[in-house]
């Protein structure tokens, strides 16, 4: 038996999240926030910069962004709420302070639901506040070989929002689905991408074990995870290591530690003496908050469906497996392009086109590594190409070949009509192919005619493969009946 699942144990986990916020300006200044293809030090202005006495200005779209997440998570909206100076010295943070909010955040007390282990479960979410985000360190080898650290500050002061959970997680497995649950949220409503690879979302997993019944461990924060993945097997790590020193009654000291993906190890970074103090205070260049009602209702009114709620309306509404629901609801634009396509389809048609957009539209958009919000088609396309395959212009066969080389924005039809692949209507060309086959493959005439049925597919694809794909099985089948039927 394994340590991680020693049933005297219990692994308790709380992750905090860092997202970035899809506003257009940074959080206190009109620089651009959007840094990603910028020329190092060209987004930065005095306030980004840190230059003493300039004077920040709070960016309203990233209070309602934050307002949204905290909506969505179920969060109490205090009526006031404040931002602190969190003190710190470190080179990619020039004003040696950031402005986030320590006692009064914005968002407070709220609930995610997530599904492990096939079971759906609720998390606490305590907290749910902004912050801004520092400059980057750009490490190199100058051309006389130093090693040399500069400074690009065009994310200095880009908006960032903490989502801080409740330790009410049990497994490494448990914090994986709560992220890819927070991340589908923060997605579907839109206010930030949620891409890991890229630090838009980071996340720092708290963790500690116990024995049952025992009260909360000292918790090890674990640093710099920058996938799903790693962050499941940090925290898988971290509970072997945990139960290992509990089992030979060691004590966990409370540190933070850093994963090392290369080696799949965390490594103690700092312990609990060299923790910051970072000498909160109310920040003095702004005014508190008060929540206005208007503008909390204009924000809860921007609220979609969410990923629950629209899930279990599929399971309603539509005819569908629950795996089929949790692919076509994993993204909005996903979900959005689905009900327009089968808008007004009968059931059967819809779950054909459920079965079309989770098997080949989407494996076709992971073959052309394209974002997972966005189709290889769009809807237009994607109805008339079903519209096509029910009306047999199309055999299945023809559609599958069609779909990776229909152009952007082409209609499947003239695709198929410039590929010759249309549904072949004329019988003639049919009784020819039929007798090919039959003349091909005499040892399957014969067992068809000997009574074994079962021949009969095996002279149907090869009826179909000589007229390129052509010609519809069906078809092909009475036909095929005709001439065996005809000629004993
Ligand atoms: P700190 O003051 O060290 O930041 P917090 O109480 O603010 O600690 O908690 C930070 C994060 O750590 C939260 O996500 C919380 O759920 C998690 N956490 C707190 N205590 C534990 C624990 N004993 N084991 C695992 N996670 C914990
Ligand atoms: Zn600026
Ligand atoms: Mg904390």
């Amino acid at each position: 038996m394994t340590h991680t699942s020693d049933p005297g144990f219990e692994t308790v986990i709380g992750l905090e999240v860092h997202a970035q916020l899809l506003t257009r300006s940074k959080m206190y200044c009109g620089c651009s926030a959007r840094y990603a293809d910028a020329r190092p030090n060209t987004h930065v202005c005095p306030v980004c910069a840190g230059l003493p006495g300039a004077l920040p200005v709070l960016n309203r779209a990233a209070i309602e962004f934050t307002l949204l997440t905290g909506l969505a998570l179920g969060c109490e909206i205090p009526a006031f709420s404040k931002l602190d100076r969190k003190n710190y010295v470190y080179p990619d943070l020039p004003k040696g302070y950031q402005i986030s909010q320590y006692d009064l955040p914005l968002c407070a007390a709220g609930t995610l639901a997530y599904v492990a282990g096939g079971m759906t479960r609720q998390a606490g979410i305590t907290r749910v506040h902004i912050e801004e985000d520092t400059g980057r360190l750009v490490h190199r080898v100058d051309e006389a070989g130093a090693s040399i650290s500069l400074v690009d500050l065009n994310r200095s002061g880009v908006p960032l929002m903490e989502i801080v959970g409740e330790p009410d997680l049990r497994s490494p497995e448990e914090a994986r689905e709560y992220l890819v649950a927070l991340r589908q949220i923060l997605r579907y409503i839109g206010v930030s991408t949620g891409n890991m690879e890229e630090g838009a979302f980071r996340c720092d997993a708290n963790v500690s074990v116990r024995r049952l019944g025992d009260p909360l461990g000292a918790k090890v924060e674990i640093k710099n995870m920058n996938s799903f993945r790693a962050v499941e097997r940090a925290l898988r790590f971290e509970q072997v290591r945990q139960h290992a020193v509990l089992a030979a009654s060691g004590q966990i000291e409370q540190e933070t530690r850093g994963w090392d993906e290369e080696r799949g190890v965390t490594l103690s970074q700092r312990t609990k003496e060299q923790a910051h103090d970072y000498r909160y205070f109310p920040e003095p260049d702004l005014p508190p908050l008060e929540m206005n009602a208007a503008l909390l209702i204009a924000v809860r009114e921007r609220l979609p469906e969410l990923p629950n709620a629209r899930r279990a309306r599929f399971g309603d509404q539509y005819e569908l497996n629950e795996a089929d629901i949790s692919v076509l609801t994993a993204e909005r634009d996903v979900a959005d392009t689905f009900e327009l396509v089968i808008a007004g389809m009968a059931p059967d048609q819809a779950r054909i086109a459920a079965n079309w957009i989770v098997n080949d539209v989407i494996g076709l958009q992971k073959q052309r590594g394209l974002p997972p919000s966005q189709l290889p088609l769009n809807a237009d396309q994607l109805r008339e190409l079903l519209a096509c395959l029910a009306g047999g212009e199309l055999t299945a066969r023809a559609a599958k070949e069609l779909l990776p080389v229909i152009g952007e924005g082409e209609s499947p039809r003239a695709a198929a009509a410039r590929l010759n692949l249309l549904a072949l209507n004329d019988d003639g060309v049919i009784e020819e192919a039929v007798a090919a086959t039959l003349a091909a493959f005499p040892a399957a005439v014969a067992d068809y005619r000997g009574g074994k049925r079962a021949a009969m597919g095996r002279l149907i694809g090869e009826t179909i493969k000589r007229t390129g794909g052509r010609a519809s099985p069906d078809r092909v089948r009475q036909l095929l009946a005709a001439a065996l039927d005809n000629e004993t």
